[in-house]
């Protein structure tokens, strides 16, 4: 046993010690010339992550504050979305657009399964009166390691022509390409403690020039969250509110790490974690909870057969201080989860392996 434990979850996630350090300092002003200084860094950092000359919006919230301030930017009550829906982020969305009164029609899959873009191809090609306001779905549903077909999703949208295309990045983006400006992202929500290898407490929206366009005639009230006040004060390099000075010490030096790995090996990097994973898995004749074509880059869903999973957490935390996570809601006790996504790589991976070949054998 450690006293100090190996985070393994699929967020919150390691913490590069640099990062670590750069928070360990007193706050600024964040109306100072410095705070300006640092923000223009970041929102730079953060353009060239989410591969968009547009618009990233820096909140004070985790990633589901991301999410809302996606969808009340932009949408009015009543308005007809389709939400995929194929885990408990999917579930996430609904429950959000039904929350602000949207009329929600979702496109589901079974929980391991990953969304059909067939599915909203023949929803989208239906609506020729173009009554179909945004397309909403998760691009790597966490809670089963499932990655959704986003470009294919995407392109259905693309095709109709009218509809948005909101997604959720939480644990996509930093492990794999998310190409906002190429594919036509409207809104990308993501948040910190994920592949930006920081605490939690940031939550970020990219916003496409459609999304501003449609955000003109969206009549959900807003406030703290609405974008357009972060957009005018961010072409000022500051914030409406009070950030969190410190963090943005933390983004700005994980971006920094960041940009000298490069994009393609950071998602390379994050590719080969997820194949040692599956790899053990296979060797191990266990099944992965999703077919590995569908498997995201960011967390692996085990589904353990000979010994319970919550008995395989236990052991790995009491026996060697790493901490994988469970399932949720109706996958509960029926899976645990390697979380690869950020800094943890392949030390980390041939960590977890070895402690769990010990665990289960
Ligand atoms: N979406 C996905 C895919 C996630 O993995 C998470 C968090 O685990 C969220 C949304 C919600 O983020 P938060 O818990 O930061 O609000």
């Amino acid at each position: 046993m450690t006293d100090r434990s190996l985070l393994l979850i699929p967020g919150p996630t390691l913490v590069p010690e640099s990062v670590l350090q750069a928070m360990a300092q007193h706050p600024i002003g964040h109306r100072s010339g410095e705070f300006s200084t640092l923000m223009g860094e970041v929102t730079a950092g953060l353009q060239w992550l989410h591969q968009t000359t547009g618009d990233v919006l820096i909140l004070t919230a985790s990633g589901t504050g991301a999410m809302e301030a996606g969808i009340i930017n932009f949408l009015s009550p009543g308005d007809r979305v389709l939400c995929g829906c194929n885990g408990k982020f999917g579930e996430r969305w609904t429950e959000l657009c039904q929350a602000f009164q949207l009329q929600v029609e979702t496109i589901t899959a079974p929980w391991g399964q990953p969304l059909n873009p067939n599915d909203f191809a023949t929803k989208l090609t239906a609506d020729r009166d173009k009554t179909i306001k945004a397309v909403i779905i998760t691009h790597s549903e966490t809670s089963t390691g499932v990655i959704n077909d986003l470009e294919a999703i995407n392109r259905h949208v693309k095709a109709h022509g009218q509809a948005l295309i909101i997604v959720d990045a939480v644990t996509s983006l930093g492990a794999t390409s998310v190409p906002v400006d190429d594919w036509g992202l409207d809104v990308v929500a993501s948040g910190s403690q994920k592949g930006y290898m920081i605490p939690p407490g940031l939550g970020f929206v990219a916003v496409s020039e459609r999304a501003w366009q449609a955000s003109k005639t969206a009549k959900l009230p807003k406030f703290y969250f609405d974008l357009g006040s972060y957009r005018k004060d961010g072409a000022k390099n500051t914030t409406p509110f009070t950030p969190p000075v410190n963090l943005f010490f933390a983004l700005r030096q994980s971006l920094q790490l960041m940009q000298k790995e490069g994009l393609p090996q950071i998602f390379t990097r994050h590719e080969r974690s997820a194949g040692m994973v599956q790899a053990a898995v296979s060797a191990w004749n266990l099944p992965l909870l999703c077919p590995v074509e569908s498997a995201s880059p960011a967390v692996t869903a085990v589904a353990p057969t000979t010994i319970a999973a919550e008995e395989v957490r236990s052991l790995l935390k009491k026996q060697f201080g790493i901490a994988v996570a469970g399932g949720q809601d109706q996958l509960k006790g029926k899976i645990f989860r390697i979380g690869h996504l950020g800094f943890a790589g392949e030390r980390e991976m041939l960590t977890v392996i070895a402690a769990l070949e010990s665990v289960l054998h």
